[in-house]
């Protein structure tokens, strides 16, 4: 007997191969999962137009020989001194989130961070230039493309996720995300947003 049914040998053996197959599916399932979530891929989009506040053009590359495990941005100049955006990983995320990065790391050349002296960590200098970068990407975003706000919220999501992974409170991601909020409701464009930075900094 069986649950309640009577079964032949056979019946049982057959009964219990089921059931530890479906243990070992159970267990087997969310890595599984887990491993394809992990290798996904994503086309990399066409970076933006990005001139620094000095006019000059900035220059993307994708670094190819740091493989990073979240896509990542770096704002700064080469040896040669031109102005570059470094691209990390950036297959690993999709569409909303490289062009938010992309944008993000811009804004770094545009209100001339990359030029000032770099601030300490988790200064709140620090943070000013994080949320002026943050709110200067969402307003190109915003005003750029038909579906701005749409792709602001994708860009959100993996943001949350990816501050997650990396241990952030979910603290840091609300702060920064109400951020990015109120500069979606801004009466400015992201032009005059940034005229009015370089202006309070003396540096336009
Ligand atoms: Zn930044």
């Amino acid at each position: 007997m069986l649950f309640g049914i009577k079964c032949t040998r056979k019946d049982i053996r057959k009964i219990m191969k089921l059931i530890i197959t479906t243990i070992i599916i159970m267990f087997f399932t969310p890595c599984t999962v887990w491993a394809k979530d992990n290798l996904m891929q994503f086309d990399i989009v066409k970076p933006p137009v990005c001139l620094n506040n000095k006019g000059e053009t900035v220059q993307y590359l994708n670094n190819l020989s740091q493989k990073a495990a979240f896509s990542a941005g770096m704002a700064k100049r080469n040896k040669k001194g031109f102005p570059i955006v470094y691209r990390f990983s950036y297959e690993k995320s999709p569409k909303a989130m490289q062009k938010f990065i992309d944008l993000h790391e811009c804004a770094h050349h545009q209100t001339g961070d990359v030029d000032r002296p770099l601030p300490p960590q988790n200064s709140p200098l620090q943070m000013m230039n994080e949320s002026i970068a943050d709110c200067i990407a969402t307003l190109r975003i915003r005003d750029e493309g038909e579906n701005g706000e749409a792709i602001i919220l994708d860009a959100l999501l993996e943001l949350k996720k990816t501050m997650r992974s990396l241990g952030f409170p979910d603290s840091s991601f609300n702060s920064r995300k109400s951020n990015i909020s109120n500069c979606l409701k801004k009466d400015v464009s992201a032009q005059t947003f940034i005229y009015d930075v370089l202006q309070h900094r003396q540096l336009n």
